[in-house]
Protein backbone atom coordinates (compact mmCIF):
# COMPACT_ATOMS: atom_id res chain seq x y z
CA UNK A 1 0.00 0.00 0.00
CA UNK A 2 1.08 3.02 -1.03
CA UNK A 3 1.21 5.63 2.00
CA UNK A 4 2.02 9.44 0.98
CA UNK A 5 4.37 11.43 3.77
CA UNK A 6 1.62 14.03 3.63
CA UNK A 7 -2.27 13.99 1.55
CA UNK A 8 -4.43 17.00 1.69
CA UNK A 9 -7.88 14.91 0.25
CA UNK A 10 -8.88 13.67 3.42
CA UNK A 11 -9.11 17.47 4.70
CA UNK A 12 -9.54 19.39 1.62
CA UNK A 13 -11.95 17.62 -0.27
CA UNK A 14 -14.93 17.89 2.37
CA UNK A 15 -15.20 21.10 3.13
CA UNK A 16 -14.76 22.39 -0.43
CA UNK A 17 -17.83 23.65 -1.03
CA UNK A 18 -17.45 25.46 1.97
CA UNK A 19 -14.01 26.92 1.44
CA UNK A 20 -15.08 27.98 -2.19
CA UNK A 21 -18.14 29.51 -0.94
CA UNK A 22 -15.71 31.59 1.80
CA UNK A 23 -13.64 32.33 -1.14
CA UNK A 24 -16.50 33.82 -3.23
CA UNK A 25 -17.61 36.30 -0.72
CA UNK A 26 -14.11 37.70 -0.72
CA UNK A 27 -13.76 37.68 -4.47
CA UNK A 28 -17.56 39.75 -4.64
CA UNK A 29 -16.85 41.93 -1.98
CA UNK A 30 -14.17 43.47 -4.03
CA UNK A 31 -11.85 44.39 -0.66
CA UNK A 32 -9.08 42.13 -0.62
CA UNK A 33 -6.36 43.49 2.07
CA UNK A 34 -7.02 43.80 5.51
CA UNK A 35 -10.88 43.95 5.96
CA UNK A 36 -13.72 41.97 7.66
CA UNK A 37 -12.15 38.71 6.92
CA UNK A 38 -9.00 39.05 8.37
CA UNK A 39 -10.78 40.76 11.31
CA UNK A 40 -12.79 37.76 11.87
CA UNK A 41 -9.99 35.05 11.83
CA UNK A 42 -7.90 37.14 14.09
CA UNK A 43 -11.08 36.95 16.21
CA UNK A 44 -11.50 33.25 16.24
CA UNK A 45 -7.81 32.78 16.14
CA UNK A 46 -7.38 34.52 19.30
CA UNK A 47 -10.08 32.62 21.14
CA UNK A 48 -8.41 29.45 19.64
CA UNK A 49 -5.47 30.44 20.97
CA UNK A 50 -6.46 31.55 24.61
CA UNK A 51 -4.28 34.71 24.04
CA UNK A 52 -6.11 37.95 23.92
CA UNK A 53 -4.83 39.11 20.71
CA UNK A 54 -3.85 37.74 17.55
CA UNK A 55 -2.60 39.81 14.58
CA UNK A 56 -2.47 38.28 11.14
CA UNK A 57 0.69 38.32 9.19
CA UNK A 58 2.27 37.14 6.12
CA UNK A 59 3.67 34.12 7.23
CA UNK A 60 5.35 32.51 10.21
CA UNK A 61 8.77 33.95 9.37
CA UNK A 62 7.20 37.66 9.74
CA UNK A 63 5.39 36.62 12.66
CA UNK A 64 8.47 35.76 14.64
CA UNK A 65 10.33 38.56 12.79
CA UNK A 66 7.71 41.58 13.84
CA UNK A 67 7.22 39.72 17.68
CA UNK A 68 11.06 40.37 18.20
CA UNK A 69 10.85 43.61 16.69
CA UNK A 70 7.72 45.06 18.42
CA UNK A 71 9.01 43.83 21.81
CA UNK A 72 12.49 46.02 21.17
CA UNK A 73 15.42 43.16 20.52
CA UNK A 74 17.80 44.31 18.24
CA UNK A 75 22.01 44.63 17.66
CA UNK A 76 23.83 43.28 20.53
CA UNK A 77 21.35 41.35 22.26
CA UNK A 78 21.45 37.36 22.56
CA UNK A 79 18.60 35.35 22.60
CA UNK A 80 18.47 32.01 23.16
CA UNK A 81 17.19 29.61 20.68
CA UNK A 82 16.81 25.63 20.25
CA UNK A 83 20.36 24.09 18.59
CA UNK A 84 17.93 21.63 16.44
CA UNK A 85 14.98 24.25 15.15
CA UNK A 86 13.93 24.83 12.06
CA UNK A 87 16.26 27.82 9.71
CA UNK A 88 13.45 30.66 10.44
CA UNK A 89 13.54 31.05 14.20
CA UNK A 90 17.09 31.69 13.69
CA UNK A 91 16.65 34.24 10.75
CA UNK A 92 14.09 36.10 12.29
CA UNK A 93 16.95 36.51 15.15
CA UNK A 94 19.46 37.50 12.64
CA UNK A 95 16.74 40.26 10.96
CA UNK A 96 16.50 41.92 14.33
CA UNK A 97 20.85 42.33 14.50
CA UNK A 98 20.75 39.92 17.51
CA UNK A 99 22.59 37.12 17.88
CA UNK A 100 20.93 33.52 18.44
CA UNK A 101 22.40 31.61 21.48
CA UNK A 102 21.59 27.33 20.80
CA UNK A 103 20.75 25.67 23.81
CA UNK A 104 20.42 21.62 23.11
CA UNK A 105 16.96 19.89 23.02
CA UNK A 106 15.99 16.95 25.51
CA UNK A 107 16.61 13.95 23.27
CA UNK A 108 13.63 12.32 24.71
CA UNK A 109 11.23 15.31 23.87
CA UNK A 110 13.40 16.95 20.88
CA UNK A 111 12.48 20.56 22.45
CA UNK A 112 15.05 22.71 24.30
CA UNK A 113 15.56 21.54 27.55
CA UNK A 114 15.14 23.96 30.14
CA UNK A 115 18.31 22.38 32.27
CA UNK A 116 20.41 23.92 30.09
CA UNK A 117 19.11 27.44 29.62
CA UNK A 118 20.53 29.15 32.37
CA UNK A 119 24.29 28.09 31.72
CA UNK A 120 23.61 29.95 28.22
CA UNK A 121 22.67 33.70 29.86
CA UNK A 122 24.94 36.31 29.74
CA UNK A 123 24.69 39.74 30.78
CA UNK A 124 23.36 40.53 26.84
CA UNK A 125 20.37 38.04 26.81
CA UNK A 126 17.02 39.60 26.19
CA UNK A 127 15.01 36.53 25.33
CA UNK A 128 14.02 32.92 25.18
CA UNK A 129 12.09 31.75 21.64
CA UNK A 130 11.02 28.51 22.59
CA UNK A 131 10.02 26.00 19.72
CA UNK A 132 7.25 23.45 20.49
CA UNK A 133 8.57 21.46 17.98
CA UNK A 134 7.23 18.66 16.05
CA UNK A 135 3.94 19.75 17.63
CA UNK A 136 5.15 19.18 20.86
CA UNK A 137 4.11 21.97 23.92
CA UNK A 138 7.72 22.81 25.65
CA UNK A 139 8.03 22.76 28.86
CA UNK A 140 6.65 26.13 29.22
CA UNK A 141 6.17 26.33 33.31
CA UNK A 142 9.87 26.18 33.96
CA UNK A 143 11.07 28.39 30.35
CA UNK A 144 8.52 30.91 32.35
CA UNK A 145 10.10 30.79 35.59
CA UNK A 146 13.57 31.22 34.61
CA UNK A 147 12.29 33.95 31.94
CA UNK A 148 10.89 35.97 34.95
CA UNK A 149 14.14 34.91 37.25
CA UNK A 150 16.40 37.06 34.84
CA UNK A 151 14.00 39.15 33.36
CA UNK A 152 13.74 38.03 29.73
CA UNK A 153 11.22 38.26 27.56
CA UNK A 154 9.40 35.03 26.07
CA UNK A 155 9.09 34.71 22.04
CA UNK A 156 7.28 31.22 21.45
CA UNK A 157 7.50 29.63 18.18
CA UNK A 158 4.46 28.19 18.14
CA UNK A 159 4.54 27.52 14.24
CA UNK A 160 4.21 22.94 14.55
CA UNK A 161 1.92 23.10 17.56
CA UNK A 162 -1.33 25.15 17.17
CA UNK A 163 -3.58 23.73 20.07
CA UNK A 164 -1.46 22.10 22.42
CA UNK A 165 -0.45 22.59 25.84
CA UNK A 166 2.11 23.03 28.75
CA UNK A 167 0.31 22.31 32.29
CA UNK A 168 -2.74 23.27 30.97
CA UNK A 169 -1.97 26.62 29.12
CA UNK A 170 -2.37 26.84 25.38
CA UNK A 171 0.96 27.14 23.14
CA UNK A 172 1.37 30.82 21.86
CA UNK A 173 -0.60 32.00 25.05
CA UNK A 174 2.30 32.17 27.39
CA UNK A 175 5.18 34.40 25.93
CA UNK A 176 5.36 37.84 25.65
CA UNK A 177 4.77 38.17 21.87
CA UNK A 178 4.30 34.61 19.74
CA UNK A 179 4.73 33.41 16.40
CA UNK A 180 2.59 31.02 14.03
CA UNK A 181 2.52 29.65 10.63
CA UNK A 182 -0.35 29.09 7.94
CA UNK A 183 2.40 27.55 5.35
CA UNK A 184 -0.14 25.07 3.94
CA UNK A 185 1.71 21.45 5.91
CA UNK A 186 1.18 23.22 8.82
CA UNK A 187 -1.66 21.82 11.13
CA UNK A 188 -3.69 25.04 10.46
CA UNK A 189 -2.97 25.64 7.02
CA UNK A 190 -3.67 28.44 4.29
CA UNK A 191 -3.83 27.78 0.84
CA UNK A 192 -0.88 30.07 0.31
CA UNK A 193 1.76 31.81 2.92
CA UNK A 194 0.29 33.41 6.05
CA UNK A 195 1.25 33.65 9.32
CA UNK A 196 0.01 35.26 12.36
CA UNK A 197 1.47 36.97 16.38
CA UNK A 198 -0.46 36.08 19.33
CA UNK A 199 0.18 38.43 22.79
CA UNK A 200 -1.68 39.27 25.69
CA UNK A 201 -0.26 42.76 25.61
CA UNK A 202 -2.48 45.22 23.74
CA UNK A 203 0.50 47.45 22.85
CA UNK A 204 2.52 44.74 21.60
CA UNK A 205 -0.83 44.17 19.41
CA UNK A 206 -1.02 47.77 18.33
CA UNK A 207 2.89 47.19 17.32
CA UNK A 208 2.66 44.41 15.46
CA UNK A 209 -0.53 45.83 13.23
CA UNK A 210 1.42 48.83 12.81
CA UNK A 211 4.58 47.24 11.23
CA UNK A 212 3.01 44.78 8.93
CA UNK A 213 1.25 47.96 7.65
CA UNK A 214 4.29 49.92 6.51
CA UNK A 215 4.11 51.29 9.44
CA UNK A 216 1.31 53.10 9.56
CA UNK A 217 -1.96 53.52 11.62
CA UNK A 218 -3.48 55.81 9.62
CA UNK A 219 -3.69 55.76 5.68
CA UNK A 220 -0.35 57.54 4.52
CA UNK A 221 0.85 58.31 8.47
CA UNK A 222 3.71 56.48 8.89
CA UNK A 223 5.49 56.31 12.60
CA UNK A 224 8.47 53.71 11.90
CA UNK A 225 9.84 52.21 9.23
CA UNK A 226 7.61 49.35 9.00
CA UNK A 227 7.39 45.99 6.38
CA UNK A 228 4.24 45.16 4.19
CA UNK A 229 3.56 42.09 6.05
CA UNK A 230 -0.21 41.88 5.88
CA UNK A 231 -2.49 38.48 6.18
CA UNK A 232 -4.81 38.72 2.92
CA UNK A 233 -8.34 38.54 3.01
CA UNK A 234 -8.69 35.44 0.84
CA UNK A 235 -6.31 33.36 3.31
CA UNK A 236 -8.18 34.88 6.15
CA UNK A 237 -11.16 33.55 5.02
CA UNK A 238 -10.10 29.81 4.67
CA UNK A 239 -8.58 30.07 7.36
CA UNK A 240 -11.60 30.66 9.40
CA UNK A 241 -13.33 27.69 7.59
CA UNK A 242 -10.53 25.62 8.25
CA UNK A 243 -9.92 26.72 11.86
CA UNK A 244 -13.21 25.01 12.77
CA UNK A 245 -11.97 21.63 11.95
CA UNK A 246 -8.87 21.73 13.74
CA UNK A 247 -9.63 20.31 16.78
CA UNK A 248 -10.94 17.02 14.84
CA UNK A 249 -7.93 17.46 13.00
CA UNK A 250 -6.08 17.04 15.74
CA UNK A 251 -7.29 14.22 17.35
CA UNK A 252 -7.23 12.10 14.11
CA UNK A 253 -3.14 12.78 14.12
CA UNK A 254 -3.24 11.92 17.93
CA UNK A 255 -4.91 8.79 17.08
CA UNK A 256 -2.50 8.19 14.21
CA UNK A 257 0.44 8.73 16.74
CA UNK A 258 -1.20 6.19 19.49
CA UNK A 259 -1.61 3.94 16.15
CA UNK A 260 2.16 4.38 15.53
CA UNK A 261 3.55 3.86 19.08
CA UNK A 262 1.29 0.61 19.34
CA UNK A 263 3.13 -0.71 16.07
CA UNK A 264 6.24 0.19 16.64
CA UNK A 265 6.57 -0.29 19.56
CA UNK A 266 10.17 -2.64 20.38
CA UNK A 267 11.36 -2.75 16.82
CA UNK A 268 15.11 -3.19 16.44
CA UNK A 269 17.10 0.33 17.91
CA UNK A 270 13.82 2.33 16.78
CA UNK A 271 12.60 4.88 19.31
CA UNK A 272 9.73 6.52 19.14
CA UNK A 273 8.77 10.36 20.03
CA UNK A 274 8.11 10.80 23.96
CA UNK A 275 5.48 13.65 25.79
CA UNK A 276 7.25 15.36 28.92
CA UNK A 277 4.91 15.32 31.50
CA UNK A 278 2.19 17.97 32.12
CA UNK A 279 2.79 18.84 27.78
CA UNK A 280 0.41 17.76 24.70
CA UNK A 281 1.30 16.62 21.68
CA UNK A 282 -0.51 17.86 18.26
CA UNK A 283 2.02 15.72 16.42
CA UNK A 284 2.68 18.23 13.71
CA UNK A 285 5.40 15.20 12.20
CA UNK A 286 5.58 11.66 13.93
CA UNK A 287 9.32 11.59 14.46
CA UNK A 288 11.48 8.59 14.97
CA UNK A 289 15.00 7.99 15.23
CA UNK A 290 17.03 5.37 14.36
CA UNK A 291 21.16 4.85 13.53
CA UNK A 292 20.25 3.20 10.30
CA UNK A 293 18.18 6.41 9.21
CA UNK A 294 18.94 6.77 5.62
CA UNK A 295 18.75 3.17 5.13
CA UNK A 296 15.68 2.90 6.23
CA UNK A 297 14.55 5.76 4.17
CA UNK A 298 15.57 4.55 1.28
CA UNK A 299 14.10 1.48 2.21
CA UNK A 300 10.53 2.86 2.52
CA UNK A 301 11.05 5.30 -0.18
CA UNK A 302 11.39 1.71 -2.63
CA UNK A 303 8.55 0.58 -0.57
CA UNK A 304 6.22 3.62 -1.51
CA UNK A 305 5.63 4.99 1.68
CA UNK A 306 6.99 8.69 1.75
CA UNK A 307 9.18 10.24 4.53
CA UNK A 308 11.64 13.35 5.21
CA UNK A 309 13.90 14.85 7.45
CA UNK A 310 13.54 17.37 9.69
CA UNK A 311 15.80 18.57 9.65
CA UNK A 312 18.95 17.33 8.12
CA UNK A 313 21.50 20.12 8.81
CA UNK A 314 20.77 22.03 12.69
CA UNK A 315 21.04 25.84 11.56
CA UNK A 316 24.55 26.20 13.68
CA UNK A 317 26.02 24.02 10.54
CA UNK A 318 24.56 25.73 7.99
CA UNK A 319 26.77 27.49 5.49
CA UNK A 320 24.23 31.01 6.29
CA UNK A 321 25.70 30.88 10.47
CA UNK A 322 29.43 30.07 9.16
CA UNK A 323 30.13 33.12 10.42
CA UNK A 324 29.32 32.45 13.99
CA UNK A 325 32.07 30.03 13.59
CA UNK A 326 30.46 27.05 15.79
CA UNK A 327 32.49 23.95 15.51
CA UNK A 328 31.11 20.86 14.35
CA UNK A 329 30.48 18.72 18.17
CA UNK A 330 29.68 21.85 20.20
CA UNK A 331 26.36 20.82 20.13
CA UNK A 332 26.35 17.36 20.00
CA UNK A 333 22.52 16.39 20.67
CA UNK A 334 21.31 18.76 17.71
CA UNK A 335 23.78 16.61 15.28
CA UNK A 336 23.14 13.24 16.26
CA UNK A 337 19.51 14.81 15.95
CA UNK A 338 19.69 15.68 12.64
CA UNK A 339 21.96 11.66 11.86
CA UNK A 340 19.39 9.86 13.30
CA UNK A 341 16.31 11.88 13.08
CA UNK A 342 13.15 10.42 10.56
CA UNK A 343 9.38 11.76 10.01
CA UNK A 344 6.67 8.87 8.80
CA UNK A 345 3.35 10.04 7.62
CA UNK A 346 1.38 11.78 9.41
CA UNK A 347 -2.32 13.64 7.78
CA UNK A 348 -5.54 13.71 9.14
CA UNK A 349 -7.25 11.13 7.69
CA UNK A 350 -4.93 8.61 7.73
CA UNK A 351 -6.15 5.25 8.63
CA UNK A 352 -5.34 2.47 10.83
CA UNK A 353 -4.44 0.36 7.66
CA UNK A 354 -2.25 3.35 6.36
CA UNK A 355 -0.41 3.14 9.64
CA UNK A 356 -0.59 -1.21 9.56
CA UNK A 357 1.93 -0.53 5.89
CA UNK A 358 4.22 1.71 7.24
CA UNK A 359 4.66 -0.10 10.59
CA UNK A 360 5.17 -3.81 8.21
CA UNK A 361 7.66 -2.22 5.68
CA UNK A 362 9.79 -1.07 8.95
CA UNK A 363 9.12 -4.49 10.46
CA UNK A 364 10.52 -6.05 7.14
CA UNK A 365 13.65 -4.04 6.95
CA UNK A 366 14.51 -4.27 10.64
CA UNK A 367 14.24 -8.10 9.62
CA UNK A 368 16.51 -8.16 6.51
CA UNK A 369 18.64 -5.46 8.36
C1 LIG B 1 7.16 26.66 9.30
C2 LIG B 1 7.96 27.17 10.42
C3 LIG B 1 8.32 28.53 10.52
C4 LIG B 1 8.12 29.54 9.43
O1 LIG B 1 6.85 29.63 8.89
P1 LIG B 1 6.63 30.17 7.40
O2 LIG B 1 5.17 30.44 7.36
O3 LIG B 1 7.07 29.09 6.47
O4 LIG B 1 7.43 31.42 7.25
C5 LIG B 1 8.98 28.94 11.66
N1 LIG B 1 9.31 28.09 12.64
C6 LIG B 1 9.01 26.77 12.56
C7 LIG B 1 9.42 25.87 13.69
C8 LIG B 1 8.34 26.27 11.46
O5 LIG B 1 8.07 24.97 11.39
Amino acid sequence: MKVPFLSFSPQHQPIREEIMTALGRVYDSQWYVLGQHVLDFEQAYSTFSGARYAVGVANGLDALHLSLLALGIGAGDEVIVPSNTYIATWLAISYVGATPVPVEPDPATYNIDPRRIEAAITARTRAIMPVHLYGQACEMTAIMQIARQHNLLVIEDNAQAQGASADGNLTGSMGHANGTSFYPGKNLGALGDAGAVTTNDEAVAEKIRTLRNYGSQRKYYNEVIGYNSRLDELQAAALSVKLHYLPEWTLQRQQVARWYDEQLAGIGDLQLPTTAEGSTHVYHLYVVRTAQRDALQQYLTAAEIGTLIHYPVPPHRQEAYAHLAIAEGQYPIAEELARTSLSLPMWPGMTIEHVAAVATAIRSFYAGA
